[in-house]
This record gives C-alpha cells, sequence and structure tokens, in this order.
C-alpha cells in the first residue's frame, strides 16, 4: 500500500457512500470497481471476487448504522437495524431460562449483510429504557472484537519527543495494521472507544460537536443545505437487494 490507510478519515465515510450509491440503483461492478481503484482491495491478496468485496461493503455499511445511531442518538435509526422479539427459546440442552428479578430475557436480531444474525439470550435489565442501544453496543463490541483479534499493535514509527521539562517528554505508540479491512474495523474501534464523537448524517464525516445539538458536521454548512432540501423530495422505496 502506497497510503497509509489509518490516517484516512475518508476511509469509513467513502465506504457508506458506495453503499448508498448501490442502494440507490448504480451498478455494483462499477460502484466499487471505482472505490477500489482509490482504495484498494480489502484483504491481502491480489484478487478479491466483486461480490465477495460487495458482502465486507454492506456488512461495514450496517455496522455504521449501529454506530451512527449510538453516537447521536437516533433510535429510530436502531430501532430501523434491531428488531427485538419477546419470545423465550429452549437452550441446547432443552433447558428453559428462566427470568430472574431484574432481567428479562430477549432476543435481539440485527440485520447484517443479507443475512441476518441473532443475538440470543441477551439479559436487558428490565429498566432498560432503551434496549436497542444495549443491543447494538454489544454487537459492534463483539463485531469489532472478532474483525481485529488477527491484529497486533507494533512499535511502527513510534516516537518519544523531549520537552525542555523531563515531564514533557511525549510518548506516540503506533498502530500497525497489515489489511485494508482491519485498517477500517480499527478506525471503528479508535472512535468507539473515543465515545466523544457524533456522525454527520450526510456525509458520515465524524465531528466533535461544539454545542450539544449540533448535528451536522459544520453547523449551518453544506450538510446541513442538503439535508434541508432532501427532506422536500420523496423518499424512494427501499431496495430489495438482489
Ligand atoms: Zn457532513
Amino acid at each position: 500500500m502506497d497510503y497509509d490507510a489509518m490516517d484516512e478519515i475518508d476511509l469509513i465515510p467513502s465506504i457508506i457512500k458506495t453503499v448508498e450509491k448501490i442502494l440507490n440503483g448504480e451498478k455494483k461492478t462499477k460502484a466499487i470497481k471505482q472505490w477500489s481503484q482509490k482504495w484498494g482491495l480489502l484483504n491481502s491478496d491480489l484478487t478479491q471476487p466483486l461480490e465477495e468485496i460487495w458482502l465486507e461493503l454492506y456488512k461495514i455499511y450496517k455496522l455504521w448504522e449501529l454506530y451512527k445511531g449510538l453516537a447521536n442518538g437516533d433510535i429510530s435509526l436502531l430501532k430501523a437495524n434491531i428488531q427485538l422479539s419477546d419470545e423465550i427459546e429452549l437452550d441446547q440442552d432443552d433447558v428453559l431460562i428462566i427470568e430472574s428479578e431484574d432481567t428479562y430475557l430477549k432476543k435481539a436480531i440485527i440485520f447484517k449483510g443479507e443475512e441476518f444474525s441473532v443475538v440470543e439470550h441477551h439479559n436487558f435489565m428490565k429498566d432498560d429504557n432503551n434496549p436497542e442501544s444495549t443491543v447494538a453496543l454489544f454487537h459492534l463490541a463483539e463485531t469489532l472484537e472478532k474483525e481485529l483479534q488477527n491484529c497486533t499493535i507494533f512499535s511502527h514509527r513510534m516516537s518519544i519527543s523531549a520537552g525542555k521539562d523531563i515531564n514533557d517528554i511525549k510518548f506516540t505508540p503506533a498502530l500497525k495494521v497489515s489489511t485494508l479491512k482491519e485498517a477500517i474495523y480499527m478506525q471503528f474501534y479508535i472512535l468507539l472507544s473515543e465515545n466523544n464523537q457524533k456522525i454527520c448524517p450526510v456525509c458520515n464525516k465524524p465531528f466533535s460537536p461544539n454545542r450539544i445539538d449540533q448535528r451536522y458536521c459544520i453547523p449551518k454548512g453544506p450538510c446541513y443545505h442538503t439535508a434541508k432540501s432532501r427532506r422536500y423530495r420523496k423518499p424512494k422505496p427501499p431496495k430489495i437487494l438482489a
């Protein structure tokens, strides 16, 4: 790779834009080719089937929807991606799991990729007013952990800079990942652990809000105006994925 993917803040927003384009009818081949020409392939191989790239990008898109819902406190976005069911099922040994006093069992169904995953037997507190947020957070943490399990932290270009005073010494650790896919998930992980950013609903760039009610990356900026004009247009019916 001739660029440092970890330094590119546009990486995730570019994926979201590409998936949105495809969902709005642009040819998969064209959009994914364009994206890959700029960013490269997701794994370290020299070739990768288009359909495989699509599924990976779509998975990241759906995960981003959960993250965006959490970061922006957008419960309706979370509800659009998570379905909670009251059904209590038997576990593998046919043992019925009984509700305890302060928790109850719910099954969360999270839509991801072209299939959905079922998060079973999550214990939610009875007074959890926002079970979707809890489910989203657990699902994000579990998925990121799984995707990053082979990642190691190298002391790559680690820097130590000394000031006049002994207390001025700054230690800057650095991360090194081996594939583009790992870079994407690592950026995701860093965002999640920083936990102080909101996501612009139009351009999908993370930003630190100056005011608690700031919704777009730049107050009254281009994204604010785009969102305002979008509101006057009729929403398109959702596309069924082939
Ligand atoms: Zn924006």
